[in-house]
């Protein structure tokens, strides 16, 4: 289960429009999950690429490793995505836009939606996302087979800023 709305200490910093929201989401590169299995918490950051049709993150990785172990025992994950606006010296203040979202974290098998979701991470993060999509359409299936596509489907979102 994720944690539902919670209400921000600081009202008057938070980004409440959710066009505000997915600008940053869109804006941004890699976001730092947080998984939990059992009492075990962990940390990995990942690049993504935001389906702004499924409200979803997609993320590539390899077929193994621990975040998968992880989300194999527990599929709900929370990430934060930060925009850093400077550090102001001498005024102990940092500027920051930043997001933090909830949701639960699907492996995609369907070679349909696996394709679907580098073309995503593509248009999300490459200069030139025809590019890498011509190179996508040329992979064989065991490189197919040795990548991992997960899909994280949002169901909130908080934003907040300062300066
Ligand atoms: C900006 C950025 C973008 C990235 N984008 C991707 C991406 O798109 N796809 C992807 O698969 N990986 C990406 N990575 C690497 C990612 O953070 C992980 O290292 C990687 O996914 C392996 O995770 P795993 O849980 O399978 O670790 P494993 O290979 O199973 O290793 C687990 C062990 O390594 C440690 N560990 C894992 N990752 C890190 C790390 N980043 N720093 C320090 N210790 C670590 C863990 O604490 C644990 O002890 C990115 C990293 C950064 C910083």
């Amino acid at each position: 289960m994720t944690a539902g709305k919670y209400h921000m200490n600081r009202a008057d910093r938070e980004i409440a429009g959710r066009d505000e929201l997915l600008e940053l989401l869109k804006a941004g590169k890699y976001t730092t999950l947080a998984l939990c299995r059992g009492e075990e918490p962990y940390v990995v950051t990942l690049s993504y690429g935001y389906d702004h049709e499924r409200n979803a993150l997609y993320f590539h990785t390899a077929a193994k490793g621990l975040k998968l172990d992880f989300i194999a025992a527990n599929p709900q994950a929370c990430g934060t995505v930060i925009h850093d606006d400077g550090y102001v010296r001498d005024q102990c203040m940092h500027y920051f836009r930043s997001i933090v979202f909830r949701g639960t974290m699907a492996m995609v098998d369907d070679p349909a939606e696996k394709l679907h979701a580098m073309e995503v991470l593509a248009d999300h993060l490459e200069a030139d996302p025809e590019k890498r999509k011509a190179k996508l359409r040329r992979m064989d299936d065991e490189a197919w087979k040795g990548l991992a596509v997960l899909r994280l489907d949002i169901a909130g979102m908080d934003g907040k800023k300062y300066g």
